[in-house]
């Protein structure tokens, strides 16, 4: 049978009201079910996507009764929220590894530029919100010109440690046992780090203007010598205790000194994202109008409580917390009879 897209929505919509979509943790269909999941159908659909979904219209037409399994929470009704919440450091792309491995410069002799040559932010914005100051799109050229952006650094920042400062975990470290070199020469070796010796020949070698790559660079060498980066509030000191060296370090600005020059690629790696399933206090699933859906509960990331900005450390103990609450929630339920 040939499904049009008229029959394929009404399709849709009539497998939906008659309870025929049951989300693998969903309750809200299971108020069609018997209490012990003994349903036999002639037709059993898993996932309940576009192919899913035009077989189960096809097979219910020619009059099989039939089950799908969703894992999707809207399949049940819920509503989503916080989808285009992120925590989203900027890091660097080793070839060959699965994972990237997030910047963290332990010297303070070192700017990021966009792919004019241009600075567009403190360096130091909250490492967990920086995918909000690289995604910005260019409505006249159609590109993203701060992904990747690159950090250009000074012979001083390269001998002061890995670029990737002092880390110790991450799936790159831990599972692909990848070893950053000490004074980044493993990396430039790979072409990860690009080196020059002039200012002008690393933005060649980025493909970035060259002459605004040196403005850019002088003028933050003389802000910075006068005492103060004017452009975006960049300090020059951090003031009180430091947590992690490098992206809290003591001394946070100095100006690019001697070369030869370095340059990196720096991307969005996401760490966790916030979105999914709306809930309440109780750990249940909301539907789009604020109403618990029977039987249905959430804890930890997906669709987790926080926003658009990550509140240090709260995943894990959102996950702890919401994991007690929606299992007492649970627990308090009476059996269906
Ligand atoms: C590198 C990194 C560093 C982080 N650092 C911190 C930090 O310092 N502090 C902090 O609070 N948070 C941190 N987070 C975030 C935090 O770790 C997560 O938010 C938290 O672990 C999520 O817990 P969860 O139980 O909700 O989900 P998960 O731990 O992702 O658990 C989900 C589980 O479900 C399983 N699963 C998935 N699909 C299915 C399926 N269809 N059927 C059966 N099982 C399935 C998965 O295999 C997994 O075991 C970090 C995250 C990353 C990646």
């Amino acid at each position: 049978m040939q499904v049009t897209k008229r029959t394929f929505l009404k399709g849709l919509l009539a497998t939906a009201a008659a309870g025929g979509v049951v989300s693998q943790a969903s309750a809200k269909p299971q108020a069609d079910l018997p209490a012990k999941w003994d349903r036999e159908a002639d037709v059993v659909i898993l996932g309940y996507g576009g192919a899913g979904a035009s077989a189960v219209i096809t097979a219910k037409d020619a009059g099989a009764d039939v089950v799908i399994f969703e894992k999707t929470a809207q399949a049940a009704g819920a509503d989503l929220w916080h989808m285009n919440a992120l925590s989203c450091p900027l890091g660097l792309v080793v070839p060959g590894l699965k994972t990237a491995l997030q910047i963290n410069m332990l010297a303070p002799s070192y700017i990021y530029v966009d792919q004019d040559g241009k600075r567009f932010a403190n360096e130091k914005m909250d490492n967990h919100t920086c995918i909000y100051g690289v995604n910005v799109l260019d409505p006249i050229k159609h590109r993203y010109p701060r992904i990747p952006c690159f950090v250009v650094f000074d012979e001083a920042a390269r001998v002061r440690g890995p670029i990737i400062g002092g880390a110790t975990s991450g799936y790159v470290l831990n599972r692909e046992n990848y070893k950053w070199s000490k004074d980044n020469s493993a990396e430039i070796e790979k072409g990860v780090i690009v080196s020059a010796p002039t200012i002008e020949e690393l933005a060649k070698k980025i493909n970035v203007p060259a002459e605004n790559l040196v403005e850019t660079v002088n003028r933050w060498n003389s802000q910075i010598n006068a005492g103060a980066d004017k452009d975006f509030g960049r300090p020059l000191e951090k003031k009180g205790k430091v947590a992690f060296e490098g992206r809290e370090a003591p001394v946070i600005s100095r100006p690019i000194g001697d070369g030869p020059y370095y340059a990196a690629e720096l991307y969005p790696t996401i760490l966790n994202t916030q979105g999914g399933p709306r809930r309440n206090k109780l750990g249940q699933v909301l539907d789009p109008f604020g109403k618990p859906i029977a039987r249905l509960y959430s804890a930890g990331e997906l669709g987790s409580m926080w926003g658009h900005i990550y509140q240090g450390a709260t995943n894990n103990s959102e996950a702890c917390v919401f994991g007690r609450i929606a299992g007492r929630t649970v627990a308090n339920e009476t059996p269906w009879s």
